[in-house]
Order: C-alpha cells, then sequence, then structure tokens
C-alpha cells in the first residue's frame, strides 16, 4: 500500500484524492508538515501557485517540501503545482518556490483570450490513445534542464507534461477528467512497500 499526500492549501484537491483513490491508493490531506510523516509521494494541485506558495511559507511547509523532493520522494504537480515545482518562472517574480525541478515556466502562458482550453493531447507513454487535456490559466515549459524529459507537447511544440527522475509535472488538469492514466503513471514512480 502506497501513502499519496496531496497538499490541500488551497487549489482542486479534492479530484486528486478522488483519482488516487480509485487507483487503489490512500490518500492523505496535507497541511502541516507532521502530516508528512511516512509519505511515499505528493501531489501539488493547481490553483494560484503565489497564494500557494505564500501559505507553504505560512505552515511551515516549504524548506520541509524542499527536503521531501530532494530526498527523492515522488512529487507530481499540476499547473500551479508545475510551477512551485520548478526552479523559476520567466516573469522572474519573487514568489515561494519548491524549485526541485530543472525547468523555467512561462506562468499564464495562453494569454488572456484563450485563457481555458481543452484539446486531445498525444501523451506516446501512456499509450495510443491522445488525453483530453483541459487547461486553465495554464503555464508551459519554457526551458528545460538536460535531465529533464518532455512527456507531452503541444502541436506547436511546446512542452506541457515532464519528468525529471522522482518529478512529474503538467501544466493541465489531469484530474478534472475521468482518464485515470497520468495518475497511473505517477503511481508507477512510487515504489511500494
Ligand atoms: N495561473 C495560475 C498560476 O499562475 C495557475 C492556474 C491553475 O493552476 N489552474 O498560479
Amino acid at each position: 500500500m502506497r501513502t499519496v499526500g496531496v497538499l490541500a492549501l488551497q487549489g482542486a484537491f479534492v479530484e486528486h484524492i478522488a483519482a488516487l483513490r480509485k487507483l487503489g491508493a490512500e490518500t492523505r490531506e496535507i497541511r502541516l508538515p507532521e502530516q508528512l510523516e511516512g509519505l511515499d509521494a505528493l501531489v501539488i494541485p493547481g490553483g494560484e501557485s503565489t497564494t500557494i506558495g505564500k501559505l507553504l511559507v505560512t505552515f511551515n511547509l516549504l524548506k520541509e517540501l524542499k527536503n521531501l523532493a530532494r530526498r527523492g520522494v515522488p512529487m507530481f504537480g499540476t499547473c500551479a503545482g508545475m510551477i512551485v515545482l520548478a526552479r523559476d518562472t520567466t516573469q522572474g517574480y519573487d514568489q515561494p518556490l519548491i524549485g526541485a525541478m530543472d525547468i523555467v515556466v512561462q506562468r499564464n502562458g495562453f494569454g488572456r483570450q484563450v485563457d481555458s482550453f481543452e484539446l486531445d493531447l498525444p501523451i506516446p507513454k501512456l499509450g495510443e490513445a491522445p488525453f483530453r487535456a483541459i487547461f486553465i490559466r495554464a503555464p508551459y515549459i519554457e526551458k528545460l534542464g538536460e535531465q529533464v524529459e518532455a512527456i507531452a507537447q503541444l502541436p506547436d511544440g511546446r512542452v506541457v507534461c515532464a519528468r525529471q527522475e522522482n518529478l512529474l509535472v503538467s501544466a493541465f488538469h489531469p484530474e478534472l477528467t475521468e482518464d485515470l492514466r497520468l495518475h497511473e503513471y505517477f503511481l508507477s514512480m512510487v515504489p511500494e512497500h
């Protein structure tokens, strides 16, 4: 059995919990450092990255999560969660980040006019059927470090899903669809004990 924490300070954490439970994982809402004890993996949901970052500082979680990432605990960040895991944003705006993944992200990368859209995204790792990807004021990955593998790209080449060892990020919201394949892929990164 694996216990997957879902950061529950702000944003779309309920839907992640539902998806993980459907896949048979034990889940735990994370709001305080002591709740990280014995965790096998962590999901950082979408929401507002500046708010999530500030709350991480307020609840003394930022340093703890940096340590957890460094120790190799698998983490999955979606949308704002992807921003929080990134080493930087192109805006260079001073917001608290876990910063564990060697990517630079463009926040609100699709402009105001199309701030939300859906599309069938090919994700070869998940099989032949495309993934219905929902983007909501989404970021994209502008720069990828050498150890970062692009997992999905838009038709124009922008990277919207990537992995670096124990870290997985997506610019879209897999928890808002019925398709569990990306969560399943994440769980495959989590050793069972
Ligand atoms: N635009 C948000 C941010 O910059 C992310 C949006 C989302 O998570 N759906 O944090």
